[in-house]
């Protein structure tokens, strides 16, 4: 059994994907304060179309973005940064993880994310794996650990990886704005825009504009 943290974005997409191979799969996405909605029903399609065995949403609406936290200040980070925000995510996994048995609980991280977030590297998640194996009895017989499979990739390496899988591109959702489309001004959108003209893919959701 293995946990993959899925966003709906396409570097989990693609981690789903690549692990659907051979393994059977659990999808978990949070829904955290002020996520766009849209990238919570992506995610819901996606694991439908993976048919993972079960998409478990966990809403954590107290959790907040650097942008919606008043009076606080994170010099140098985006307003996406979220605090503490791998350390969460990866302990409601590793419950998960305990009671299905699984024994990979994997993550999209990919090495553009490292730059900017300390909590996004292979650093953190060797420190977190130690940390799950001496707090759990299950995990430590298990061998749980926590898989990066895209953490020395660019994100246009992984939207390359991804449209050779076949991951369904078109229902992936990267604005961080909600909306019916996609803006393209946001953030997300741009990195998205460079990454497939990057990697010389067509995006299905340009094509379609
Ligand atoms: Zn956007």
């Amino acid at each position: 059994m293995t946990i993959v943290l899925l966003s709906g974005g396409i570097d989990s997409s693609t981690c789903l994907y690549l692990m659907r191979e051979d393994s059977l799969i659990r999808a978990l996405t949070f829904e955290y304060h002020g996520i766009a909605r849209s990238e919570v029903a992506a995610a819901r399609r996606i694991a439908k179309k993976a048919g993972v065995a079960e998409h478990r949403v966990v809403r954590l609406p107290n959790l907040k973005e650097a942008s919606d936290i008043r009076g606080a200040s994170f010099p140098g980070l985006p307003g996406t940064y979220i605090p503490m925000r791998n350390a969460i995510f990866y302990s409601f996994a590793a419950a998960y993880a305990e009671e299905a048995r699984a024994q990979s609980i994997v993550g999209g991280h990919n090495r553009d994310d490292t730059k900017t977030f300390a909590d996004a590297g292979r650093g953190f998640f060797d420190a977190f794996d130690r940390a799950l194996w001496a707090g759990s009895a299950i995990m430590r017989r298990e061998k749980t650990e926590i898989l990066l499979p895209l953490a020395n990739k660019t994100k246009a390496q992984v939207v390359r990886e991804a449209s050779k899988l076949g991951v369904p591109l078109e229902l992936t959702w990267s604005c961080h704005r909600t909306g019916r489309s996609h803006c393209w001004k946001c953030d997300g959108c741009l990195a998205r825009v460079w990454a497939f003209s990057a990697a010389g893919v067509a995006d299905p959701l340009r094509q379609a504009k």
